[in-house]
């Protein structure tokens, strides 16, 4: 552990903890946020005793993404749940999977903040100091680029590449002889591929371990196996959310999900996506991620809505770090509702990747009708292995399994191998 005093503190202590800065937290927002003074006002809580500690906190209203977006103007281009302008030091992008990107202010103590969390999360992976690490994100203008700095607060011997030159890439990881890289689960998949067409064996190669981030997927079973043969290295997955904080959760060698890297910055509750009731956190329980900031300083957010469906796990971990455990099941705004079943596009790519090797493990929903709520046979395209020819059978049993394992109708169309889209970046799994 990085810091065994914070990670391994018995969790109603980090609790305790809590409860104080977020009560401190909610004087702030009353003093310095219009948003949250206006928006908690509205709500019948005149101020921040009122609204009382982290154990009430169901009772306040959740922030949607929307609504602090329609509070941004020309004149106040960062919103009006903006505190701290002058003292802002940095200010991302976020990357907008669901439209336009907005900005995300941090101060020196944010920007601290966020390089602790994310240290933490992925030194659980279990790299070392002394390590060398090759990372594909770009420094930029998305919040990925304040994770680099966390690698080197590890002690790693951090070598950026970046994305969009994959001989560059792969030349930096042999020459250098990384020990580590990081990059998107699709990625990870794509130079499997790309090495396997130059008989490259990425086995050779010195990488112990594989760091997934930035979309679903690192976590599924046959997705993580196929990753983890073809690199020969294991892989653990680690998971931010743009308005809240980079590399907020990571995996710990147990890979029994991500443990909350940001505890102490970062309060976490789950919801029911459709009502926005509570669900407790227990072990097992999945819902919607909500996160309120608990020291933050440029823009914090209160119950922010963070659009991930994810499962928790509050068993005690062998690694004897105490927070709370996550897997992404997916973003909420790709669910679609087929006969009144949830689905998941990337729960349809975690069933059809347990056919490999029969099949490649791309996958890609087709929904007819606009909106979310389909009518079944929901339409998938099943990309088939290289060499593989198409054969009613298979099409059979994977419609067979999804229907066992999802509740869902489908019409599995088998596409022959290289048809569906690579991506270097994050892979788009459900296409109109
Ligand atoms: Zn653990």
């Amino acid at each position: 552990m990085l810091e065994p005093e914070v990670e391994a503190r018995p969790w109603d202590e980090q609790l305790a903890l809590d409860d104080a800065a977020y009560r401190a937290q909610l004087e702030y927002l009353f003093d310095s946020s219009r948003f949250y003074r206006d928006k908690l006002t509205a709500a019948g809580f005149a101020d921040a005793e009122a609204a009382g500690g982290i154990a009430e906190i169901a009772q306040l209203p959740l922030t949607d993404k929307q609504e602090l977006r329609e509070t941004c103007t020309p004149e106040n281009p960062l919103g009006a749940h903006l505190c701290a302008g002058s003292q802002i030091v940095r200010i991302y992008s976020t990357s907008g999977t669901t439209g336009t990107p907005s900005y995300v202010p941090l101060t020196v103590s944010d920007l601290e903040n966020w390089i602790v969390g994310s240290a933490r999360s992925y030194a659980a992976s279990g790299v070392r100091a002394g390590q060398r690490v090759v990372t594909t994100y770009n420094a930029g203008p998305f919040v990925a680029g304040a994770a680099l700095a966390s690698f080197e607060r590890i002690g790693l011997c951090h070598i950026p590449v970046g994305t969009g030159n994959t001989e560059r890439l792969l030349r930096a990881v042999q020459l250098l002889g990384a020990q580590a890289v990081v990059l998107t689960p699709s990625y990870a998949e794509y130079l499997l591929e790309w090495a396997g067409q130059r008989v490259i064996d990425l086995v050779d190669s010195q990488v112990e371990r594989v760091l997934v981030a930035g979309e679903p997927g690192g976590g599924e079973p046959a997705f993580r196996g196929k990753l983890e043969e073809g690199w020969g290295a294991k892989v653990t997955e680690a998971m931010g959310v743009g308005d809240i904080g980079v590399s907020l959760w990571g995996e710990c060698e147990q890979q029994v999900g991500m443990h909350l890297g940001a505890r102490g910055f970062v309060h976490v509750e789950l919801i029911d996506p459709e009502t926005g009731d509570a669900v407790e956190l227990a072990d097992g329980a999945t819902g919607e991620l909500v996160l309120t900031h608990l020291r933050h300083q440029a823009a914090p957010l209160l119950r922010f809505r963070t659009r991930d469906h994810v499962e928790v796990r509050t068993s005690p971990c062998p690694c004897g770090r105490t927070a709370p455990r996550i897997r992404c099941v997916g973003r909420t705004d790709d669910m679609l509702i087929v006969r009144g079943v949830n689905v998941f596009p990337s729960a349809v790519r975690e069933v059809v990747g347990a056919f490999a090797p029969a099949v490649s493990g791309h996958i890609v929903v087709r929904p007819q009708a606009p909106g979310v709520k389909q009518d079944p046979p929901l339409p998938v395209a099943v990309e088939l292995a290289r060499g593989a020819s198409a054969d009613d059978g298979l099409a059979e049993a994977i419609r067979e399994r999804l229907r066992e394992t999802l509740v869902v109708q489908t019409r599995v169309e088998l596409v022959p191998w290289g048809t569906l889209r690579r991506s270097d970046y994050k892979s788009k799994l459900v296409e109109r």
